[in-house]
């Protein structure tokens, strides 16, 4: 029966029964770069080793994913490494919804990409990769004794991966879990303040999101922010002081929309006398985009920009905090180019967050040099420096934004990390030579 099903296609709690009656807790993927080759812990996943091998959608030669099923709840519980040679790999653990097993080692493949590339682009010393959970239906994940298990079942991972992956925050994960992953793990950031973490990065990614808007602006050749009119989709953690230092640009005005209305209020009374025209908007609401302004910051979710919202677009620079803005990360880079709109890559841009808690365990110093050269408009691999830097070339090479910064950022990620280069890459290989899918314990 096994041989017959398509792994792929099923349920990842129709996947995990398919495991647990083959007896498998823990099964691994790696990258044979001599051969060519993705290996799997096990024959009876063979089937996935070949899909993986033979995508050309989201499979970058990883260099490992590393899979559990949780022993309480049945969660999947993956880590996705993508390329180690900057360090070890590093990006937030996605706790999320998943149709297909297909779909949830897709976004894997994917966010570890696009931490490899973001990482890069940043200067950070450190690879990519991502955390990913396929949330279990049955479950009730509110549920606070049952989401400590299931964070620090997760933390246990990283703990056996040995810090070829290092975790942090994401969609779905927040810093309340982030604990529970630290009581049983040291190879994770972005703990709480009182852990001795780096708290909150809302604040300083509102920073990077004005270097990024004044770089284009400079590009552009329109002066400063003052007297510019910006359109802010979501007003929540990083939208609500983005729009504070907006009015401390001296902007015109924002306008800016939201689909929670006690946000609305708790903006408005952090820039009472400012000029904010702030909509109340249902989830499907599209007249942000049409908004007569200079700037566009989507600050709210992913994949907004498509062929729907792009022809509807005045604005002539499009920066702001949300991940993946892009819906088709091709399509829509050339459609917004060929519209002679000015994108700054989102992953250029939103930088902050990782910026802020990546490098955690090298202590903190008040005003951190290393974390305020990102936004600063000297350093070579400042926001506002990378951000001209794209801009340029994309209009020099006649290419879009996004692929300008992409192939900057395969780049930069190719270059070793100066003392343990390729660092992990080393772990995974041990992991592999130990077995590390027959071992049972944290170790
Ligand atoms: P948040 O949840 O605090 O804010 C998003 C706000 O958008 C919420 O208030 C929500 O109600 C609102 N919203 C959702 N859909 C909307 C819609 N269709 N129209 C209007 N409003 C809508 O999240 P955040 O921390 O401010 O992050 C915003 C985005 O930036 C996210 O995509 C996040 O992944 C990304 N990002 C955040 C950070 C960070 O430091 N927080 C770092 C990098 C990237």
């Amino acid at each position: 029966m096994a041989k017959s099903m398509n792994l792929l296609q099923i349920t990842p709690q129709e996947f995990i029964a398919f495991l647990k009656n083959e007896n498998i807790t823990r099964f691994y993927f790696v990258y044979d770069a001599k051969n060519k080759i993705v290996r799997s812990s096990h024959k009876q996943l063979q089937q996935i080793a070949e899909f993986i091998q033979s995508d050309k959608r989201d499979f970058m030669t990883h260099e490992g994913i590393f899979i559990q099923v949780s022993r309480k709840y049945d969660i999947l519980q993956g880590a996705f490494i993508h390329r180690t040679k900057r360090g070890q790999a590093a990006g937030g653990v996605r706790y999320w919804n998943y149709n297909t097993v297909e779909d949830y080692l897709r976004d894997g493949l994917r966010l570890a990409v696009g931490m490899t590339m973001k990482n890069a682009l940043a200067g950070l010393w450190w690879g990519g990769g991502k955390g990913v959970m396929a949330h279990n239906p049955t479950v009730d994940k509110n549920n606070p004794i049952i989401r400590a298990s299931i964070y620090q079942e997760f933390g246990e991972l990283m703990t056996s991966i040995h810090g070829c992956y290092v975790t942090a925050e994401d969609v779905g994960t927040d810093v309340t879990d982030m604990v529970n992953v630290f009581a049983k793990t040291r190879f994770t950031t972005c703990i709480p303040l009182r852990l001795g973490g780096s708290g909150n990065p809302s604040v300083p990614t509102a920073r990077g999101i004005i270097s990024g808007m004044e770089a284009a602006i400079e590009f552009l050749e329109m002066g400063t922010l003052a007297g510019k009119t910006i359109a802010v989709q979501g007003m929540g953690h990083v939208a609500s002081p983005l729009i504070k230092y907006l009015f401390e640009k001296e902007v015109k005005k924002v306008i800016a929309c939201e689909i929670n209305p006690y946000i609305i209020k708790e903006v408005k009374e952090i820039v009472i006398g400012c000029n904010l025209e702030a909509k109340i908007v249902s989830l499907d609401d599209l007249s942000i985009f049409q908004s007569e302004c200079d700037i566009f910051a989507p600050c709210a979710t992913g994949a907004i920009l498509n062929p729907t919202t792009i022809p509807m677009i005045k604005a002539k620079i499009i920066c702001g905090a949300a991940n993946n803005q892009l819906e088709d990360s091709q399509r829509d880079d050339k459609m917004l180019y060929e519209r002679g709109i000015v994108y700054v890559p989102d992953f250029l841009t939103n930088r902050m967050g990782i910026v802020n808690c990546a490098n955690e365990q090298y202590g903190y110093v008040r005003n951190d040099p290393f974390i305020e050269q990102h936004l600063t408009k000297e350093w070579e691999y400042s926001i506002y420096q990378i951000a001209l830097k794209v801009l340029k070339e994309s209009r020099n090479t006649h290419t879009p934004p996004g692929e300008v910064a992409l192939r900057l950022a395969n780049e930069l990620s190719l270059q070793n990390h100066p003392i343990f280069g390729h660092r992990g890459q080393s772990v995974v290989d041990s992991l592999v030579a130990s077995q590390w899918h027959k071992r049972t314990t944290a170790d």
